[in-house]
């Protein structure tokens, strides 16, 4: 009887442990090359941002656009000219 509960306590020690080196390593994966481009995007972004000219929102400028008619959204270019 007591036999059982220490071979069940080990593998639940088991399972435990291979979860949590699993879980460490999906945090390292992706935890750190997230923190490194997220400050550097700002800088060295491959889009110019521009600024929704009715929300104010900073977003990647869209391909052959003017700059003083940039809009986030649809949405927000319908309620502009509205
Ligand atoms: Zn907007």
């Amino acid at each position: 009887m007591l036999l059982r509960w220490v071979i069940l306590l080990i593998l639940v020690w088991l399972a435990v442990e291979i979860l949590m080196r699993r879980l460490r390593r999906l945090l390292d994966s992706t935890a750190s090359p997230r923190a490194v481009p997220r400050g550097s995007q700002e800088a060295v972004g491959p889009r110019e941002l521009v600024r929704c000219a009715r929300c104010g929102v900073h977003f990647p400028r869209p391909p052959g656009r003017s700059d003083d008619e940039a809009f986030c959204s649809e949405e927000c270019r319908r309620a502009f000219h509205r």
